[in-house]
């Protein structure tokens, strides 16, 4: 199956995060890790009665697996966990969030999992990184992806590097 991932940090040398967890992907042998975005710089979503946190570092990836969509979910939190991340306040700062955005064409709906990711169509550091990997391609429920990077403002984002 092809699947999309986003990759998020904003703690303890977020850059540095990103880069150990697709050295992860890259090496697991149920993983094949066939694309991955620029970096991406956006400024954290404020929320009314939340602390202010720093910048973001985004990416998304494409990769190809066997796992089933809710065992990859379970190597994800796995990666998660090996870089410390703590599951404390939703939305609080994080060394590391990685989520299925996509898997395959599937719709799925679990009390674990809703896939397509149910923020995508809100996210402007999901969607512009996606488009520059996946192009022009079909998101289930959602319509076209290229449609919808264009209709999406770059606000709180910027591109930042695209060598990994
Ligand atoms: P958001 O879902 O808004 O991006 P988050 O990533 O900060 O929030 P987490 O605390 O990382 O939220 O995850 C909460 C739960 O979301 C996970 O335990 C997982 O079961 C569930 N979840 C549902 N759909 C997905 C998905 N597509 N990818 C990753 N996790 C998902
Ligand atoms: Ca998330
Ligand atoms: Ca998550």
């Amino acid at each position: 199956m092809i699947c999309y991932i986003s990759l998020g940090s904003n703690l303890d040398q977020p850059e540095l995060q990103l880069r150990t967890a697709l050295e992860r992907l890259k090496t697991d042998e149920q993983l094949e890790l066939l694309k991955v975005s620029s970096l991406y710089r956006s400024k954290a979503l404020i929320l009314p009665g939340s602390v202010v946190q720093g910048d973001y570092i985004n990416a998304v990836a494409q990769l190809e697996t066997k796992l089933s969509a809710k065992m990859l979910l379970l190597k994800l939190h796995e990666i998660e966990v090996a870089q410390g991340r703590k599951r404390k306040e939703k939305w609080g700062a994080r060394t590391l969030d990685l989520d299925i955005l996509l898997y395959a064409n599937e719709h799925i709906q679990t009390s674990r999992l809703t896939i397509p990711h149910k923020q995508i169509k809100r996210r402007n550091f999901v969607i512009h990184p996606l488009y520059e990997i996946a192009g022009a391609i079909e998101i289930p429920g959602i319509g076209c992806l290229s449609d919808l990077a264009e209709k999406t403002s770059w606000d709180g984002l910027e591109k930042k590097s695209s060598e990994l």
